[in-house]
């Protein structure tokens, strides 16, 4: 019988049909490369796909970081969150009982003062500061019931900051 031979485009050489792997998908029934120049293609393949699969892992875990980084931050930055804190502490340094002030609730209660008051979350701190409506001072700090109403929201207010004491904002150095 005749041995059918066939040229590899990869390594340029002749060789025998039964060095192609069968392929269904040719006009010959055979693959394109040589089985030793396939497989050389396959493990490039591979090797490139792991190593993009490993580069999108690693990247996706330095962009969870970083994401959370940012969040970090923002808790840090945000007002209504320093707010909140500010809440709960002086509520616990003048009281002996806690206080469970939910940020979100604080955040949108201040934002419908906002209207109103021209204020904006930018300029908090600046032109405008958080106020009780009824000091602390004025309640009776013994009586759990009274001192639930400290933090309660009706009882909280926008204060515009006169000209007179507003800080003036540094400024960069860059
Ligand atoms: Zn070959």
């Amino acid at each position: 019988m005749m041995e059918l031979f066939k040229l590899c485009p990869k390594c340029g050489q002749e060789k025998p049909f039964t060095d192609f792997y069968k392929a269904s998908h040719t006009k010959d029934g055979r693959g394109g490369y040589c089985k030793s120049c396939g497989a050389l293609v396959a493990k490039k393949r591979y090797r490139s796909n792991e190593g993009a699969r490993n580069y999108n892992l690693s990247y996706a875990k330095k962009h969870r970081e970083h994401l959370r980084e940012i969040a970090k931050e923002n808790a840090r930055n945000s007002p209504w969150i320093r707010i909140t804190k500010t809440l709960r502490t002086s509520l616990k340094k003048h009281t002996k009982f806690k206080s469970n002030q939910k940020t979100k609730l604080v955040k949108a209660h201040f934002e419908s003062l906002f209207p109103s008051t021209g204020v904006s979350w930018d300029n908090y701190g600046i032109v405008w500061q958080t106020k009780r409506i009824k000091p602390i001072c004025e309640f009776d700090l013994s009586s759990a019931e009274e001192v639930v109403k400290i933090n309660e929201l009706s009882n909280l207010t926008i204060r515009i900051i006169p000209e007179s004491e507003r800080v003036p904002r540094k400024k960069s150095t860059i």
